[in-house]
């Protein structure tokens, strides 16, 4: 693997570029070359021994192509098992030379480039990184929008969490809206409905039968005209066992492209529907996180199409300069 870009703020977060020799890729690179990015972060003022997050690529682009994700431009495959471990590697070893990671909640996202469900070399890693790393506080993190005939994944998924992770692991189900064509229109393939997540979610929640169980998220990045009907959730969702994260749409390229803009917005901490959810019993996180990691293109965004578009300009994102890495990092054979 080799560093070709990075872009951020190391005490914030930092997104990295890298090109990897991996088949006939369809890259502007050319052929053989595929560029993959990820990223680590800290929440300020929380220090990094306290939380450290790390959100890796799992494939190169995504054929999903949700209306907000800039991941969705292209797909040219999925990542091998050592190409996801290379990221984790590589970022591990860039602040913790030795290998171990005293940090208390160290995170690691599968939610870079490409939707984890459609690539069950994400299982493997997730079966051995407890082998390779002295990471006490390893949490786990799979992101989804839960496609159709992917059950195999998650039912193995299921498995790897009662065996090894227990309530360190977090799932999470990006499901945006209530309203079915909605969905559909930002979603763009065939998704589970809300019954096989709620289905697949409880079992999943009550995997170990231990009373401090993590609660499932259920994530809508929230759009203008996007519709959260309480009731629908309710009658789908135990607050006994789901939580509801909000967080906005990040200014991305195809979001700029398809007109989107987030209800969410920096400096408003209250809005109607999420106090009907509070109503109706649900926990509700509001997860904004720090401007910055807008002008980066950290937090979401999927900065890789920005670089190769040589810096498309998009208001309020993606403001850092990107900087070339001259000097060949090698890492890891991939
Ligand atoms: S949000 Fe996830 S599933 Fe949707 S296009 Fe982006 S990477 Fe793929």
């Amino acid at each position: 693997m080799k560093i070709v870009a990075k872009v951020g703020n190391e005490d914030i977060a930092m997104v990295y570029i890298a090109e990897l020799n991996s088949g006939n890729g369809k890259d502007p690179k050319g052929p053989g070359k595929k560029l993959i990015e990820f990223v680590e972060s800290v929440q300020p003022p929380t220090p990094r021994s306290e939380k450290w997050v790390l959100i890796v690529s799992t494939l190169f682009g995504c054929p999903v192509g949700c209306s907000f994700c800039d991941a969705g431009m292209y797909y040219d495959g999925k990542l091998t098992k050592d190409e996801i471990l290379s990221q984790i590697d590589f970022l591990i070893h860039n602040r913790f030379p030795r290998g171990g990671v005293p940090v208390k909640k160290f995170k690691i996202q599968f939610a870079r480039m490409g939707e984890p469900a459609l690539n069950e070399n994400v299982l493997d890693v997730l079966e051995e990184l407890p082998d390779i790393y002295d990471a006490p506080g390893l949490m786990p993190s799979i992101s989804t929008i839960a496609p159709k005939g992917t059950d195999n994944f998650f039912e193995r998924l299921l498995d790897i969490k009662k065996q090894i992770y227990g309530s360190q692991f977090q799932l999470q189900f990006s499901i945006h809206s209530t309203d079915v064509e909605k969905r559909k229109s930002i979603i763009p393939v065939k998704i589970w409905d809300f019954k096989k997540i709620a289905s697949f979610g409880e079992r999943f929640y009550n995997a170990d039968n231990r009373d401090n169980e993590r609660k499932i998220t259920l994530n809508f990045a929230l759009a203008k005209d996007t519709t959260i009907d309480p009731d629908i959730m309710i009658d789908n969702f135990s607050p006994e066992k789901f939580i509801i994260k909000v967080t906005p749409v990040n200014p991305t390229c195809s979001a700029k492209k398809n007109h989107i803009s987030s209800h969410i917005v920096p400096g408003v901490e209250k809005y109607e529907i999420l106090e009907a959810l509070k109503n109706k019993g649900y926990d509700v996180i509001l997860s904004i996180g720090e401007l910055a990691e807008n002008d980066i293109g950290s937090n979401c965004g999927q900065h890789i199409m920005n670089y190769m578009r040589k810096n498309e300009i998009v208001p309020g994102g993606y403001t850092y300069p990107l900087i070339n890495v001259d000097e060949v990092t090698l890492i890891k054979d991939a």
